[in-house]
């Protein structure tokens, strides 16, 4: 069985969807848990209940990763609180889907602020720490828009695939140092953020995958949770599809 008993770890999206199924799944196997949301107390709230109630410590923080500022700050906090940061999963994201042809400048941007570059300033934060430690995991949360691309997704696919391109040549800089850096590529998962597809476009999206169901949450937690552990040691830069087969 995968143990991380004593690591503390950072999940960015944690209040909602796989971002708090990935919370639930290190914490049940040990791990001491920051829940990082944008908005939703509520939500995060629950989270550290839920975390709470396996025995480990768990923290909410409020922070848009979108901000280099917040996240800076976000680090430090949990450094405080928590001692040290052994895991980062960077699982924050959103989507502002729209042909090109009426896709406004301003929801290009903020998708690639909030998704890659969310991601470059929570890891350009945690860098220097885990390699000082020589030791520690970084998973990023891609999609299979970022390998294949997707009608109406420009922006989303754009940032999805630099985080493949970023992840890997972070994975290069920090090998021998003990620090992994992988990509976790969900395909179609039932979280808040597909429920707002309309029934045509479920239809035609469940056509397109062979195990011919959706993807939980928790099949996407499984594999975050493999890649945060000590058994995962030799893998680095690696991408990890979890989609039924869809991007095969
Ligand atoms: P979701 O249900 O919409 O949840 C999004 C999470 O991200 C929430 O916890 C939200 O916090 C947080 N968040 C949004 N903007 C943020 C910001 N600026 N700073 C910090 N946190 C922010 O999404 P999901 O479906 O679980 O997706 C999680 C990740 O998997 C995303 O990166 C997504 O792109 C990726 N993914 C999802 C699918 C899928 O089919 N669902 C497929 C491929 C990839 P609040 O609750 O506070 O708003």
């Amino acid at each position: 069985m995968l143990d991380l008993n004593n690591k503390n770890a950072i999940i960015t999206g944690a209040s909602r969807g796989i971002g708090r199924a990935v919370a639930v799944k290190l914490a049940s196997l040990g791990a001491n848990i920051a829940v990082v949301y944008a908005g939703n107390a509520e939500k995060a709230a629950e989270t550290v209940s839920e975390i709470e109630a396996l025995g480990v410590k768990a923290k909410a923080y409020r922070c848009d990763v979108s901000s280099f500022d917040a996240a800076k700050e976000l680090v430090a906090s949990v450094i405080e609180d928590f001692g040290c940061v052994d895991i980062l999963v960077n699982n924050a994201g959103i989507v502002k889907d729209c042909l090109v042809l009426s896709m406004k400048e301003e929801d290009f941007d903020r998708v690639i602020d909030v998704n890659l570059k969310g991601t470059f300033n929570m890891i350009k934060n945690v860098y220097q720490h885990m390699m000082k430690k020589r030791r520690g995991r970084i998973i990023n949360m891609s999609s299979v828009v970022g390998l294949n691309g997707n009608a109406g997704q420009a922006n989303y696919a754009a940032a999805k695939a630099g985080i493949i391109g970023m992840s890997k040549s972070i994975a290069k800089e920090l090998a021998a140092r003990g620090v992994t850096v992988n990509i976790v590529a969900p395909g179609f998962i039932d979280t808040d953020m597909t429920s707002a597809l309309s029934e045509k476009n479920k239809e035609a999206i469940m056509g397109t995958i062979p195990a011919k169901r959706m993807g939980s949450p928790e099949d996407i937690s499984n594999a975050v949770a493999f890649l945060a552990s000590d058994e995962a040691s030799y893998i680095t830069g690696e991408v990890i599809r979890v989609d039924g087969g869809m991007a095969m």
